[in-house]
């Protein structure tokens, strides 16, 4: 089986409510995704999803995926997409770095390869476990108010699990803590999204802060370095999502035991391929995972779903779902949706969901 053609497709993707990270320090109204078709000479379709949370949030941009694609398509054409390694490898031959450009490639990839084997990609990857995973909210709020009307509304679509963004003034970090710590249901799972934005005395003061609640902080700072410092001058479990991109960084996390948590995000770190091995030194170190796409679609929910899957269900807290903060859907309905807060693995071949390809306008390109 031959690639035979690669149309890309750019889409802005509205949110419904503007979305603010850090406690206010940054303001999303709209994602721009990339989609991605690959054809085959077999007759086989797969589609691929890229789409980064703005281009303030990590180094990765929609415009950037775009240019990445360009440059990496004259490699790529004539491989066997089936053989997702050598793909990989062809991409990090054409593009050093740029992981966020390789994975709706990836993606589209493993959407074939599951499609000619007639697996689902979770059972292609070795495994995929059929119990749904809850969905993690996306709390975007400044105020205590606001922060208890958004989980408010969460809670009331089924969301037992919620990423409250802090990362702010701190003191109004630490009124927001201890409000959501007294609203919260037995069994709920809470983390507190710092997004950076703490250097390492604020984390410091804020972890001493609320150390009676023993609440799990996600990148409280902004880089691994500023991790390590603090580690061991608090007792707060962390979860690493930003400076987690390379395998690299996934065995130093591991090794400096800088975390408990890995918050892998498919975008950032390059597309399912390179996030299962970040799973597998995860469980090698009694390490648990948060599974998300970054944004984007319910092509992109999916395949994260499909990681995933492939998680323990015990070392899998939960995934996050972008799909019920659009105001658009290119994929009419169809696909894992949110059920009573949790997403059900879908049993169809490959990733289990395309997009309706009127839905997404003129290609930008395309490669033959
Ligand atoms: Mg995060």
């Amino acid at each position: 089986m031959k690639i035979t053609r690669m149309t890309v497709f750019h889409v802005d993707l509205p949110l419904e409510h503007p979305y603010w990270l850090s406690g206010g320090r940054l303001k999303f109204e709209v994602l721009d995704a990339t989609l991605v078709k690959i054809e085959t000479d077999a007759g086989l379709t797969g589609w691929g999803e890229g789409t980064p949370w703005g281009h303030t949030y990590v180094p990765a941009h929609g415009p950037g995926i775009r240019a990445g694609i360009e440059t990496m398509a004259p490699f790529i054409m004539g491989l066997d997409p089936r053989r997702v390694l050598d793909v990989e490898r062809a991409m990090d031959m054409a593009l050093p770095g740029h992981l966020y450009a390789k994975s709706p490639i990836d993606m589209a990839c493993w959407d074939i390869a599951g499609q000619a084997t007639g697996l689902p990609i979770a059972d292609l990857m070795g495994g995929g476990s059929r119990a749904p995973r809850p969905i993690a909210s996306s709390v975007g709020a400044k105020t205590v108010n606001e922060t208890r009307g958004v989980i408010d509304r969460y809670r009331k679509r089924g969301y037992i699990a919620h990423s409250v963004k802090i990362g702010g003034d701190i003191d109004r970090d630490i009124a927001r803590i201890r409000d959501v710590e007294s609203i919260r249901n037995p069994g709920e799972i809470v983390l507190y999204d710092v997004n950076r934005g703490w250097t390492r005395q604020q984390a410091l003061r804020v972890m001493s802060s609320v150390e009676d609640l023993n609440v799990m902080f996600e990148q409280p700072c902004e880089t691994l370095d500023d991790i390590a410092a603090i580690a061991g001058k608090h007792a707060s479990p962390v979860s690493i999502d930003e400076s987690l991109v390379t395998l690299q960084d996934a065995a130093r996390i591991a090794r400096d035991g800088l975390a408990e948590v890995f918050g892998i995000k498919l975008n950032r770190v390059g597309g399912l391929t390179k996030a299962a091995r970040m799973r597998d030194i995860a469980l090698a170190h009694g390490i648990d995972m948060f599974v998300m796409a970054t944004g984007g679609s319910v092509l992109a929910d999916t395949e994260a779903l499909h990681l995933a899957a492939t998680i323990p269900d015990a070392n899998c807290l939960a995934v996050w779902a972008c799909q019920d903060m659009l105001t658009v859907d290119i994929a009419g309905g169809r696909g894992p949706r949110n059920r009573d807060g949790h997403l059900h693995l879908p049993e169809t071949p490959g990733l289990g969901v395309h997009p309706d390809e009127d839905a997404l306008g003129h290609p930008v390109a395309v490669y033959s």
